[in-house]
């Protein structure tokens, strides 16, 4: 019989050296129990103890492409498809399935005990909705099940930041999250109460490159509190639907390569307007997710943390 360091070990080493990830963590069920109720790890299994939370950075290489989009628009609007495929839906998203499904396979034939693998990210939803977890592979409203940023902060392999998103000493906010509950009892690593990575006093790169103004700077005074793991953390206050126009190309300045029309005129738009808007939103017939989420996400690509300037500075 193999004890709780043994087997936490054995998770450990299949997601770093068998699922290629970069960071794997470990959380108590109840790390979590402040979530709105339906979202808290035992609201989706009742008998879960502990959270897997593992994270794969994006490619450097995807990354760039988008960089490449939005700062030269049409002359570089193939790299659309790139960042699509290779950063944000396509492939990081079946991957991060499979390594989840996989893992779920292996606690429940090999350790005989239950799993229960989470969705990931945009293909893992299908018709945007609203739900109180819109962050998680992107800013979007996809009906997520638990947030699994949060896990990835209680499991001290992520730091909060001021641009809502998870980020990490390594890779700044340039990585996927994946997640599995169990009712195994492991080994938990500790929130990380280190100096804060983020510091929105001294930078504003997220809420400057932000062209919906999604993301208020910290002199605007508009902010969030996330309850973690016991710990309050201070966040921008995310306007969910002004950061919907772009990711989506809700408007033609934003839309890539499929023009959709100017679907909302506001740049302070209401839950009803997007909704309004995804009346008419044509889907996309050359793309496996038929509501591309991939017009955006400057907060992610330019946040200088992770060596930012290192790996993209001179590109
Ligand atoms: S994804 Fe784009 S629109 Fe949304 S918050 Fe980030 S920078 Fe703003
Ligand atoms: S861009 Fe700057 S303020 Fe925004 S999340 Fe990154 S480090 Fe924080």
């Amino acid at each position: 019989m193999l004890d709780k360091i043994a087997i936490t070990r054995l998770i450990r080493d299949y997601l770093m050296k068998e699922a290629g990830m970069d960071l794997v963590g470990f959380c108590p069920a109840s790390a979590l129990s402040e979530e709105p109720e339906g979202y808290r790890p035992n609201d989706i299994l009742k008998c879960a103890k502990s959270v897997i939370v593992f994270g794969r950075r994006l490619l450097n290489g995807a990354v760039q492409a988008q960089m490449r989009r939005l700062e030269d628009g049409d002359k570089a609007r193939y790299a659309e498809s790139i960042y699509s495929t290779y950063g944000l839906e396509l492939v990081p998203n079946w991957t991060m399935g499979l390594s989840t499904f996989y893992l779920a396979d292996y606690v429940e034939n090999m350790l005989g005990r239950t799993p229960q693998p989470l969705g990931c990210g945009p293909e893992m939803g299908t018709l945007p909705k609203n739900t109180p977890t819109p962050m998680f592979t992107g800013p979007n409203k996809d009906g997520l099940c638990m947030n699994i940023a949060h896990a990835a902060i209680a499991a001290g392999i992520a730091q909060p930041s001021w641009s809502n998103f998870p980020v990490t000493k390594e890779f700044g906010p340039r990585i996927q999250f994946g997640c599995l509950l169990t009712d195994l009892e492991l080994v938990y690593t500790e929130p990380d109460d280190g100096p804060r990575l983020c510091n929105p006093e001294t930078c504003h790169v997220c809420s400057d490159k932000c062209p919906m103004h999604a993301l208020p700077a910290k002199d605007s005074g508009e902010k969030t509190q996330w309850r973690i793991a016991g710990r309050s953390y201070e966040v921008s206050k995310h306007d969910v639907n002004a950061c919907y126009v772009a990711t989506l190309g809700l408007r033609e300045e934003f839309a890539g390569i499929q023009k959709r029309g100017n679907l909302v005129s506001t740049m302070t738009p209401k839950h009803e307007d997007i909704v309004e808007a995804m009346k008419n939103f044509s889907i996309s017939n050359s793309n496996l997710d038929h509501f591309p989420k991939c017009f955006c996400n400057a907060c992610q690509i330019y946040c200088p943390l992770g060596n930012w300037d290192k790996i993209f500075g001179e590109r």
